[in-house]
């Protein structure tokens, strides 16, 4: 699975121009899930230029209630009803900027799952938490912390991203090992959580700067089922490439 991020970019214009040059670049994929995931404000414009596409739709957040007196707030419903079949939670950019706590991102998970939408839980360290030797005990609260309460069952189809905060943005990519390893943990948490079954099934994508250059050699491990692409995501020749990465088998 690749997922693309678009962050705060691209107005609807912006958004229509690039998903047609992707839908080009990308008329050809198979055996691969590709997910855009705009602003909720190209949403829209953006499901009207994919229809008919392989390519699907996801969404950047939401709140936890299907309606309500939450000002500002997009609902599951909303995501829906626009065509989102995944939505991004608990991004380290919302944990940050906008104080997101694992308890409201497990409120997000499950109401995702209680209304079809895929959850791509974000999970990841500070450069400072991973100097201090806590990226497992990090990764592992945040984990147990957005999965709580959730049956396997229940839980299907849930995506979880490894993206270490240090990596995000900065262009210091994690090495293919460091991230295999915390993979190869999360899906050992995973399984204790929900069982062999889930821990098989559970997409574990990668991300932070995640590019044309570096994609070959993530995709080469095996505990990396794909990634989560922020930057790089708004170039539609970068992302395509990143799309079709080469299958180097390790
Ligand atoms: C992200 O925002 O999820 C991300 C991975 O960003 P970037 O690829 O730009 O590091």
């Amino acid at each position: 699975m690749i997922a693309g991020n678009w962050k705060m970019y691209q107005t609807t214009a912006q958004a229509v121009a690039l998903v047609e040059r992707l839908r080009a670049l990308l008329a050809e994929i198979a055996g691969v899930d590709v997910v855009v995931c705009p602003p909720f404000t190209a949403i829209q414009v953006v499901a009207e230029t994919l229809q008919g596409s392989r390519i699907v739709l996801g969404a950047q957040n939401m709140h936890w209630e299907g309606e309500g007196a939450y000002t500002g707030e997009v609902s599951p419903v909303m995501l829906t009803d626009l065509g989102c079949r995944y939505v991004i939670l608990g991004h380290s950019e919302r944990r940050q900027y906008f104080g997101e706590t694992d308890l409201n991102i497990n409120r997000k998970v499950k109401a995702a799952l209680r209304h079809h939408l895929a959850p791509i839980l974000c999970v990841g360290e500070t450069f400072a938490e991973r100097e201090e030797g806590r990226t497992f005990p990090v990764v592992e609260g945040q984990l147990r912390g957005g999965l709580s309460d959730i049956l396997p069952q229940a839980g299907e189809g849930t995506v979880v991203a490894y993206e270490p905060v240090w990596a995000i943005g900065t262009g210091h990519t994690a090495t293919p090992e460091q991230a295999a390893t915390v993979h190869a943990f999360i899906r050992k948490q995973l399984g204790e959580l929900w069982g062999g079954a889930a821990r098989l099934a559970v997409r574990i994508l990668y991300g932070g700067s995640v590019k044309p250059d570096n994609i070959d050699a993530l995709m080469a491990e095996p505990d990396i089922d794909g990634v989560l692409v922020g930057g790089a995501s708004l170039k539609p020749d970068a992302f395509a490439r990143i799309v079709h990465f080469e299958k180097v088998h390790r």
